[in-house]
C-alpha cells in the first residue's frame, strides 16, 4: 500500500510493502521515498502512476522564449550539482496568471539589466502564484542573487512580496517540486541545504512570512 501523507511541516512518503513500512521524513531523495539509512538505494515505486507522481517530479516551467526574455549579455557556467538552494522574494507585485507573471518577470529582467547593469535577470528560476515556474538563468548558468554564494547555489525567487503574507499553495507546491526536480536532474546535490537569502546576506529577503514557511521545509539550515 502506498500512501502519501502531507503535514504542515514535512511531506513524507510511506510505503507499506509486505509488512515493512518505510517512512522517510525528508522525502526528497529522488523525489521519492528512501530507506532511512543514508547511502542506501531508494526503492522505486512499482506503480507507473506513482512513479510519475513521485520520481523526478518537475513543475511546469515557462521557458525564456515563452515569457519573452531578452538575450543575456553574458553567461558564466555554474558547476553542478551545487550544494545550496537559496530562496528569495522579488518584493514586487503578486501575479496569478501566466500573462501577468510573464509581465512581472520581463520587468525584473529589465531592472536587473538596465538599472543594476547585470548580464541577465539575476535568479535561476522564479515562482508565480499561478503555479508556474519561470526560467531565469536556468540550471547551468551562475546567477546574481546572493553575494558570495552564486557560484555554489541555485537562486529561486517567489514573485511578490512575502513579509506579511505567505505565497499561495500553488506557488509553494511549485517551489517544493522545483527543488525535487533540481535534485532528480542532478543540478542540486542530494545532500543539499536550503537557505533563505537572509541567512547568507544582510537582507530581510525572502520576507518574514515566507521565511517562517521555508524554515519548516526539509533540509533547511540557517
Ligand atoms: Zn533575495
Amino acid at each position: 500500500m502506498q500512501r502519501r501523507t502531507q503535514g504542515a511541516e514535512t511531506q513524507a512518503w510511506e510505503i507499506n510493502d509486505g509488512g515493512t513500512r518505510l517512512t522517510h521524513p525528508l522525502a526528497w531523495c529522488l523525489g521519492w521515498t528512501c530507506p532511512c539509512r543514508p547511502g542506501t538505494v531508494p526503492r522505486l515505486p512499482s506503480s507507473p502512476s506513482l512513479l510519475k507522481a513521485g520520481l523526478g517530479r518537475c513543475p511546469r516551467i515557462v521557458s525564456r522564449s515563452q515569457w519573452g526574455a531578452r538575450a543575456p549579455k553574458n553567461r558564466v557556467r555554474l558547476r553542478t550539482p551545487v550544494p545550496f538552494v537559496i530562496i528569495h522574494h522579488t518584493e514586487g507585485n503578486p501575479c496569478t496568471s501566466q500573462a501577468s507573471c510573464s509581465r512581472q518577470v520581463r520587468g525584473i529582467q529589465n531592472y536587473h539589466m538596465n538599472s543594476n547593469g547585470w548580464s541577465d535577470i539575476g535568479y535561476n528560476f522564479l515562482i508565480g502564484e499561478d503555479g508556474n515556474v519561470y526560467e531565469g538563468r536556468g540550471w547551468s548558468t551562475m546567477g546574481a542573487h546572493a553575494k558570495n554564494w552564486n557560484h555554489k547555489s541555485l537562486g529561486f525567487s517567489f514573485l511578490g512580496s512575502f513579509s506579511s503574507r505567505v505565497p499561495n499553495n500553488a506557488a509553494l507546491n511549485a517551489a517544493k517540486s522545483l527543488i525535487q526536480c533540481a535534485v532528480s536532474k542532478g543540478f542540486l546535490s542530494r545532500s543539499y541545504f536550503l537557505k533563505g537569502h537572509r541567512n547568507v546576506n544582510p537582507t530581510d529577503c525572502p520576507g518574514n512570512a515566507l521565511y517562517k514557511v521555508i524554515r519548516q521545509w526539509p533540509r533547511f539550515k540557517a
